[in-house]
C-alpha cells in the first residue's frame, strides 16, 4: 500500500484529503505545518508528499528544502498544494525541486490525477534503474566469465602444448638415437608423427590467435575470390598424408564456383570438422567431405562413422569448452565446434549437426555466396 504525507495547515481541508485518499486504499500520514511535516517524513519514509505553501512555522519551500537535502527523502516525489497560483510561486517551487503542483480549490479528481501520475512515473524510474542495475550485473557477470574462460584457455593450450612438443622429442630422440636398429616403416611413422604434432601446433596456434581476436572484437573480416574447392582439396590431401593409415578421406565436389569467403576461417571450419570426424571415429573407416553450391549457397558436410553423439549433449556444443559424455579418453579442449560456430556466424552462416549413437555424425555449415 503507498504511502501518502499530507502537510496541510486548515484542518478542513486536510481531514477532507485525508478521507479522499484513503478512500482510494492509499495510507495516509498528516502533519498541520512544515514541523511537523518533516519529523513525519524522516519517521516514517512515504512514496510521495503533498504539500501546502503558506504555512506557519516552516513554509512548504522549506519543506521541500528539507526533504531535498537528505539522501534518503531526496527522491519522495512531492506536490505543491497552492493558493496563490502566481506563476513565480509555482517556478520558485520547481526549480527548487518540486515534481508538480495544484492549485487551491481543486477537485478530488484533480488532486487523485497529480498523485497517481508521479507515483507511475516514479515506479518506471525505479524499473529503469533496475533494469540497468540488472544490465550492468549482466556484464560484470559475462567478464568474470570470461576471465575464467580466458584462465581455463591457458591452462588447457599448455596442457595440449605440453602434450605435443613431448612427442616431438621423443619421435626425434628415437630417429636419432636409433636411426640404425629402426626399419623405414617403422622411421616414417615417427616423421609423420612428428609432422601431426606440428601440423596440431599450428593449428592450436591459429585457433587461439582467431579465438583472441574474435573475442575482442578485434577480428577483421576479410573475405576474399575464393576457388574453394581446390582450397578444400589441399586440406583434405594434407589430412590423407597425415591420417591416411588409419582413415580414408574422400572429397566430392559437384560444385567448382567461386566463393566469397574468409581463409583464415573457412581453413578454421574444414580443420576442426574434419579433425573432429578423424578424432571420434575409429581406425579403418571413412570420413567424406563434400562440397555443393544449389541456389547461391555454399554447403560444406563432413561426414564420418564414429561413436556419435548422445542427443542430449548435441545443443550446447557450440559452446566453448563444451564436451560430449561420450568422448572416453580422446583428448580435447572443447573449443572446435565454438570456433567453427563463430567463423560461420561471421560469413551470415548457419551450422547443424546430426549424429547417432555408434553410426556417425555429420556436420553441414551453410554460408551464402
Ligand atoms: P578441440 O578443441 O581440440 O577441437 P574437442 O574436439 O573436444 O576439442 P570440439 O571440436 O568443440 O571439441 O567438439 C566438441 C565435442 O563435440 C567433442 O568433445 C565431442 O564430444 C563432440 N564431437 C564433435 N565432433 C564430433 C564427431 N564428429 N563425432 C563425435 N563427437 C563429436
Ligand atoms: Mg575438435
Amino acid at each position: 500500500m503507498k504511502k501518502i504525507l499530507v502537510i496541510e495547515d486548515e484542518s478542513i481541508l486536510r481531514g477532507e484529503v485525508q478521507q479522499w485518499l484513503m478512500l482510494e486504499g492509499y495510507e495516509v500520514q498528516t502533519a498541520e505545518n512544515g514541523i511537523a511535516g518533516v519529523e513525519a517524513a524522516f519517521r516514517q519514509l512515504p512514496d510521495l508528499i503533498v504539500c501546502d505553501i503558506s504555512m506557519p512555522r516552516l513554509d512548504g519551500y522549506g519543506v521541500l528544502l528539507e526533504m531535498r537535502s537528505n539522501p534518503s527523502t531526496t527522491e519522495v516525489p512531492f506536490i505543491f498544494v497552492t493558493a496563490r497560483a502566481s506563476h513565480e510561486d509555482i517556478r520558485r517551487g520547481m526549480q527548487m525541486g518540486a515534481d508538480d503542483y495544484i492549485t487551491k480549490p481543486f477537485t478530488r479528481l484533480e488532486l487523485l490525477d497529480a498523485i497517481s501520475a508521479r507515483l507511475r512515473k516514479k515506479e518506471s524510474q525505479e524499473q529503469h534503474f533496475q533494469q540497468e542495475v540488472a544490465q550492468w550485473q549482466q556484464a560484470f557477470e559475462q567478464e568474470r566469465e570470461q576471465r575464467q574462460l580466458k584462465s581455463k584457455l591457458v591452462a588447457m593450450f599448455s596442457h595440449d602444448f605440453r602434450n605435443s612438443l613431448a612427442s616431438i622429442l621423443s619421435s626425434n630422440s628415437l630417429l636419432r638415437d636409433y636411426a640404425n636398429r629402426v626399419d623405414e616403416e617403422r622411421r616414417l611413422v615417427h616423421f609423420n608423427r612428428i609432422e601431426a604434432s606440428v601440423r596440431q601446433l599450428l593449428q592450436m596456434l591459429d585457433d587461439m590467435l582467431v579465438v583472441a581476436q574474435i573475442e575482442s572484437g578485434r577480428f577483421e573480416f576479410k573475405p576474399e575470390q575464393m576457388n574453394i574447392h581446390e582450397y578444400l582439396q589441399g586440406i583434405t590431401d594434407e589430412y590423407q598424408i597425415t591420417h591416411g593409415d588409419t582413415h580414408t578421406l574422400v572429397f566430392e565436389y559437384p560444385c567448382t564456383k567461386a566463393v566469397m569467403a574468409d581463409p583464415r576461417l573457412l581453413r578454421q571450419i574444414a580443420d576442426n570438422l574434419i579433425s573432429n570426424a578423424i578424432k571420434y571415429s575409429p581406425a579403418g573407416t571413412e570420413v567424406r567431405i563434400s562440397l555443393s553450391c544449389p541456389d547461391g549457397e555454399m554447403i560444406l558436410k563432413v561426414l564420418d562413422q564414429g561413436v556419435g553423439i548422445p542427443e542430449a549433449d548435441q545443443p550446447g556444443l557450440f559452446t566453448a569448452f563444451q564436451r560430449a559424455s561420450n568422448v572416453g579418453k580422446t583428448q580435447g579442449t572443447g573449443l572446435g565446434l565454438a570456433i567453427v560456430k563463430q567463423a560461420v556466424d561471421i560469413h551470415g552462416g548457419s551450422i547443424a549437426l546430426e549424429s547417432r549413437i555408434g553410426q556417425g555424425t555429420s556436420v553441414t555449415v551453410r554460408i551464402p555466396m
